[in-house]
């Protein structure tokens, strides 16, 4: 299996996974051009994606979901609640390639198990996408580390979570009031902190790769999330690098290209 996030933060987000067989994006969160680019820099191509799957409605994460379906003929998979929140603002797509769904879905050699999360959005959800024996799991844009989140990732493979911001830098940044409180809220985002401790909780034998993604721009940077994450990680007896790989999911362009 292969696993890439094309794109990661609040910019907009897009993650490529392939079984060499089937191959999906979840999320495009950019215009379609963008995430074509992204796509032939790690030398695959839109033309001929089984399906991009949304998380949630927020614009950073369907940006292009609209556009790239229309221009490839490419399926669009979401929850009824998802779909009802996305169908005005990605224009028109057609019937074929509108896939509501529940729970999981089988695509090819791909299983693809959509599970809930705790955001601002309508009915937002984290995906686990397993092939053969090998799982991948997107958890970003969480208020918090819910136990049903826990128990949909850790005997993951590999696991993108959010590592949002540094709670220091949130709290004394220009943010609006309103804004901070929200981020803050348990509908919000994952912390620097937060992230650290839910990995030390998921830490087993099988468990070894970890990207952290959906920084902050502003409340955030990545040697601050990286280093937070592993001094967690070490007050914990878990030394990073050596038990578990820990890779940062970049904001503005193609990163950890990784075959799990
Ligand atoms: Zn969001
Ligand atoms: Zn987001």
């Amino acid at each position: 299996m292969i696993f890439c996030p094309l794109y990661s933060g609040s910019s907009g987000n897009s993650i490529f996974v392939s079984s060499g067989k089937t191959r999906l994006l979840i999320d495009a969160g950019l215009p379609g051009k963008s995430i074509d680019n992204a796509l032939s820099q790690i030398g695959h191509a839109a033309a001929g994606l089984d399906g991009i799957f949304v998380t949630h409605e927020h614009i950073d994460h369907t940006k292009g979901v609209g556009v790239l379906s229309r221009k490839y003929d490419i399926p669009i998979y979401a929850n009824a609640r998802t779909w009802d929140a996305i169908k005005d603002s990605i224009g028109k797509i057609k019937e074929h390639n509108i896939k509501i769904f529940e729970g999981a879905v089988s695509i090819n050699d791909m299983e693809v198990n959509g599970f809930s999360i705790s955001h601002d959005a309508v009915c937002p959800t984290g995906y686990s996408i397993t092939a053969g024996k090998k799982k991948a799991c997107i958890a970003t844009d969480l208020g918090f580390f819910s136990k049903e989140v826990k128990a949909n990732i850790e005997d993951a493979d590999i696991v993108l979570l959010e590592s949002n911001h540094d709670v220091e830098m949130l709290k004394f940044g220009p943010y609006p009031y309103v804004l901070k409180k929200r981020i803050l809220s348990n509908i919000g985002h994952l912390s620097n902190d937060a992230c650290g401790e839910a990995i030390v909780s998921i830490m087993n034998s099988k468990f070894k790769n970890i990207i952290l993604g959906h920084l902050s721009k502003t409340n955030n940077y990545p040697d601050l999330a990286y280093q937070t994450v592993a001094n967690i990680l070490l007050d914990n007896g878990i030394e990073p690098g050596k038990e578990l790989s820990i890779g940062m999911a970049r904001r503005d362009m193609p990163s950890n290209y990784i075959e799990i």
